[in-house]
């Protein structure tokens, strides 16, 4: 997998050390850099020196103003927002052509940041941390499926394995719609995403059964984002410590029957103690995936679910 890089992710430029910010430093993140980066191929984007803006320069912000929320220099109070968008605009038009499956924007900044960007009230006063950057805003709204993250949501594990785990079912959601764009290359995809999907949310994860089930009856274009829609909305849910028990307790159905009593004793034993927080998720998982091979279950072995990242990434060993 380390060699083989091909899953492209957008990003801020300055999180990969590139000295473009308007004091001419970087905000260079060694996971994203060191970890992260022997798995994907990065696609940096810098909206302010890539629409001619120099290094150095004036600082920005977001203001809240009457004609709407505005980007606008600190000192010189330019206003850059009509700028701004126009080169978002075409910037976003050549992405089209990208096979990027994710985006990691750098947090706070009035032009790239996805959430809590500070707007300031024109008239002076406290700033609310409610505002999104105009490249970054663009960005959503134009791929409302691409999985996208802010470099300091992602020191938090649990994000951090989330949008990890969205962004490897991105891509393989982006091969199937290249290579297999068919009933049967989404029934595929659904069947390999179910225990996946069940562990954000179950909710999502019955209404892809019926998206699924009615494949005759509608357009496969119009099938195809049914599906993604309800499955980016589900894959953004938190997989929680109960979702995660009740998937386990799913899958070890499959071969309860098989198993001796010490063997369940001590299976659910390890379950309980994942959901008192006493051991982290891979531990339960690599007990799964023994089970799994020693009785040939071909359905879960395809699942996802069990090995939605490589191994290496470490990102179910937190507790
Ligand atoms: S936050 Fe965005 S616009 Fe600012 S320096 Fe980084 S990449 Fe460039």
């Amino acid at each position: 997998m380390k060699s083989d890089k091909k899953i492209l992710i957008g990003i801020s430029s300055c999180l990969l050390g590139e000295k473009v910010r308007f004091d001419g430093q970087h905000k260079m993140d060694r996971y994203i850099v060191d970890i992260l980066g022997q798995y994907v191929d990065f696609f940096p984007v810098c909206p302010e020196v890539e629409s001619g803006l120099t290094i150095p320069r004036e600082s920005m912000r977001l203001v809240s103003t009457d004609r709407g929320i505005r980007l606008i220099t600190n000192k010189t109070k330019t206003d850059m927002t009509d700028m701004m968008q126009k080169f978002s605009e075409k910037k976003l038009d050549n992405l089209v052509k990208k096979p990027i499956c994710a985006f990691i924007f750098k947090s706070r900044s009035p032009t790239s940041g996805m959430t809590r960007v500070k707007v300031y009230p024109e008239n002076g006063g406290a700033p609310r941390n409610s505002g999104t950057g105009i490249f970054s805003d663009m960005f959503m709204k134009k791929f409302p499926h691409i999985p996208v993250e802010d470099e300091g949501r992602l020191n938090d594990p649990q994000l951090r394995e989330n949008f990890i785990e969205r962004l490897f079912a991105y891509k393989r959601w982006t091969d199937m719609l290249c290579h297999s764009r068919t009933p049967a290359g989404l029934l595929d995809f659904h069947q390999r995403h179910k225990l996946i999907l069940m562990a954000h949310s179950p909710v999502h994860y019955k209404a892809a059964g019926k998206i699924t089930g009615n494949l005759k009856k509608k357009k496969m274009d119009s099938i195809l984002e049914e599906y993604i829609e309800n499955f980016t909305e589900g894959m953004k849910l938190k997989a929680t410590v109960s979702k995660n028990y009740n998937v386990l307790q799913h899958i070890m159905g499959y071969f309860r029957k098989e198993l001796t009593a010490d063997d369940k004793k001590y299976i659910l034993h390890v379950f309980d103690q994942y959901k008192e927080g006493l051991i982290p998720l891979i531990v339960p998982v690599t007990l799964m995936n023994y089970f799994i091979n020693r009785f040939d279950e071909k359905y879960l072995s395809n699942q996802y679910y069990l090995s939605p990242f490589p191994d290496e990434l470490k990102l179910r060993n937190h507790a």
